[in-house]
């Protein structure tokens, strides 16, 4: 009998230590992923950036970073409802895991806003990756409910080393060309370049 109560508190205990470890797996998760998209998130691009960066310095090659942004987002919201404009928010991060390749590293930074961080991808193929990206958004209509919503994407890229020799300089030159791509008209991508 004491054997047999013993074997049961055992497995209770087994059963109550997987439960543990999804608790733990489940908080990490959380910790690092951005819960509409599934994508990382801002934090987490806070710890990656830098050792990346540190990773491509030591091993010489380049480090692209791609930051976009949708454009003319807040009307989708206006005019179709907060629900389908995160509809669209996922759609927009599903085409960006995509073809991405296994070091490829995307994240939500903010509400409208990603980052792709992209080891050893000189600008030319960062900048093809891009185009890629926004002609897809340009071509895609999002389904949701009866409406069919067309969006389309501004990009800002930097790559290290020319563009950039700190990993908040890398991030700040992207955004200075995304910032370029919205007041050109949107619907492009701009690549840093030194004067
Ligand atoms: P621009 O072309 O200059 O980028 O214009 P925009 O309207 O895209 O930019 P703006 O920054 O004015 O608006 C961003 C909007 O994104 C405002 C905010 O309500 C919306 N937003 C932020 N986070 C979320 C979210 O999680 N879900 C939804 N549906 N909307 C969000
Ligand atoms: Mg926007
Ligand atoms: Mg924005």
């Amino acid at each position: 009998q004491d054997e047999a109560a013993m074997l049961q508190s055992h497995q209770q205990l087994e059963h109550r230590l997987l439960e543990v470890s999804d608790e733990r797996s489940a908080l990490q998760e959380l910790a690092t992923h951005d819960p509409l998209t599934g994508l990382y998130n801002r934090r987490f691009l806070d710890a990656a950036l830098p050792r990346e960066f540190a990773r491509a310095a030591r091993e010489g090659k380049p480090l692209a970073v791609i930051m976009l942004d949708l454009d003319r987002f807040k009307s989708i919201n206006d005019n179709y409802g907060h629900p389908a404009g995160d509809e669209v928010l996922r759609t927009l991060a599903e085409l960006l895991k995509k073809g991405a390749r296994e070091s490829d590293l995307i994240f939500r930074y903010g509400g409208e806003e990603f980052v792709a961080i992209m080891p050893g991808m000189s600008a030319d193929q960062a900048l093809e990756r891009a185009e890629s990206w926004r002609k897809h958004m340009e071509e895609t209509l999002v389904v949701y409910g009866d409406v069919k919503i067309g969006i389309t994407l501004s990009a800002g890229i930097a790559v290290f080393p020319n563009h950039g020799n700190s990993p908040s300089q890398l991030l700040a030159n992207a955004d200075e060309m995304l910032y370029q791509s919205k007041s050109e008209g949107r619907n492009r991508i701009s690549v840093y370049a030194l004067l």
